[in-house]
């Protein structure tokens, strides 16, 4: 097999750049371990274990994101806001492939073009928050950061950052990985059947109906093709999927950063795609400083605040010798901001004849909290900011080129809205999520049919 690299230009290595180099930066959002001795003993256990992705399936994915900047793809990326060990388990994550399948079986068959396949799964579970603490009456407590770092119960001990955490964490993402990878090559991911992916729990949804009629459809092209070539349709019964996570927590991100013997350079072999959250995005940061030197495709939120400036100067650090497919903006403004704040960042990567790939994520721009407690979203939010993406995009003369969202495959009522018209009342029903708000699988459903119309616009 010819080497990935051969199809990407040789970019130098950052000489003053080390997998520890973030260490002299200011680091936001990393919980104090108590014990140095304890946290030193699981950093070096880490260091010793097998990666859990490769660098040929990190370059051949930066070679598909080249492509989607190039709009001969479209970027699907979905999953969890935190994945928690106690949901590592076979229903959960084959009811989130199952979902993300069909999203993307919606996508290439509407858009008439193929789709990358990212999940948030497999490491999503170290978490930025907005507050150090929480405080419940007279107690104050450190946040919850991800079962990554600590668990969600609002007790002292549960609250205790433990690095033993990072070791299940790596476990967890090497089973949930595992499961992943087993199914796919299964045939489980096979174009020829579609069945496979249905959820049981929503055979009356009307969403579902056009779906079925759509997989219809694709199954009579199939065959036709197949008539017609007396051969199996190339590459149909297996698909890429490949995973992504906050890189959060810089020292497990650090001991997981290897050199490999066939590529050159430094390599994050936690995950495919890593991205910077937005609260830990400053130019001049840790988080920064650790993703220049890996040679991971990488991903930036891009929030409301963001000046023009600010983002070239985050592409001369990043991207600075203009690689394709390694640099991708997530821009999470909010349905009410992103006419203004959105149009400017375009026009100055623009002019400046910049190399990324624009994502959308109408998801973190549009958290609200509702009279009766909950954190969510409102369906008619995140659609109208993903709409008026595709329309401020072709206006700007860019083009958006992915879709970034939190989604399960359960039958959860965290968001308001969709096809169903879940309201305040139906919270309560299935809130399941321990931070943010997720589609369920008929609103993610319904985002894939959306994206498509728009897109035939
Ligand atoms: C997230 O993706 O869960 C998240 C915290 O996003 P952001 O950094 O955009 O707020
Ligand atoms: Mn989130």
């Amino acid at each position: 097999m010819p080497s990935p690299d051969r199809n990407l230009r040789a970019v130098n290595l950052p000489a003053d750049w080390a997998p520890q180099s973030w260490r002299n930066r200011t680091a936001m959002q990393l919980p104090q371990y108590p014990d140095a001795a304890a946290l030193e003993s699981a950093l070096a256990e880490l260091r010793d274990l097998p990666p859990l992705v490769t660098s040929w399936e990190i370059l051949s994915l930066k070679q598909q994101l080249a492509e989607a900047q190039e709009g001969k793809r479209f970027l699907l990326q979905g999953g969890d806001c935190a994945e928690s060990f106690s949901a590592c388990n076979s229903g959960v994550i084959s009811n989130r492939l199952k979902v993300l399948l069909q999203m993307s079986l919606v996508l290439v068959h509407g858009m008439r073009k193929p789709v990358v396949r990212v999940g948030r799964f497999a490491g999503q579970y170290a978490k930025p928050r907005s507050t150090d603490t929480e405080t419940i009456g007279e107690v104050t407590l450190p946040s919850y950061r991800g079962d990554m770092v600590n668990a969600p119960e609002f007790t002292a001990a549960a609250r205790a950052p433990d690095p033993r955490r990072m070791i299940k964490a790596h476990a967890r993402s090497a089973m949930t990985m595992n499961f992943v990878r087993a199914l796919i090559d299964g045939g489980f991911a096979d174009l020829h059947h579609p069945e496979y992916w249905n959820l049981s729990w929503v055979g009356h949804s009307e969403l579902a109906e056009e779906y079925r009629r759509m997989v219809t459809a694709i199954g009579d092209a199939v065959r036709f093709m197949e008539t017609l070539s007396g051969a199996e349709v190339h590459n149909l019964n297996r698909v890429d999927f490949y995973t992504s996570h906050e890189a959060l927590l810089l020292p497990y991100e650090e001991s997981l950063t290897r050199q490999v013997p066939r590529h050159w350079g430094w390599f994050n072999l936690s995950t495919h795609y890593p991205w910077i959250g937005m609260r830990t995005a400053a130019v001049d940061g840790a988080h920064a400083e650790y993703f220049r030197g890996i040679r991971n495709p990488i991903a930036l939120k891009v929030g409301p605040s963001v000046t023009p400036d600010q983002l070239l100067r985050t592409i001369d650090l990043l991207n600075p010798e203009d690689e394709p497919g390694r640099l991708t903006f997530i821009h999470r403004m909010g349905a009410s901001g992103i006419a203004e704040k959105l149009p400017p960042l375009l026009d100055a990567v623009r002019r400046d004849g910049r190399r990324v790939l624009w994502v959308c994520d109408p998801m973190h721009g549009n958290t609200e909290s509702t009279s009766n407690g909950y954190k969510t979203r409102r369906f008619r939010n995140i659609r109208s900011e993903l709409e008026q993406s595709f329309e401020l995009h072709a206006a700007a003369g860019t083009r958006l080129g992915g879709v970034h969202l939190e989604l399960t495959g359960e039958d959860v009522t965290e968001c308001l809205g969709g096809a169903r018209e879940l309201t305040e009342s139906d919270l309560e029903r299935a809130y399941m999520s321990t931070v943010d708000p997720r589609l369920n699988y008929e609103q993610a459903l319904e985002i894939a049919m959306l994206i498509v119309r728009k897109q035939a616009q």
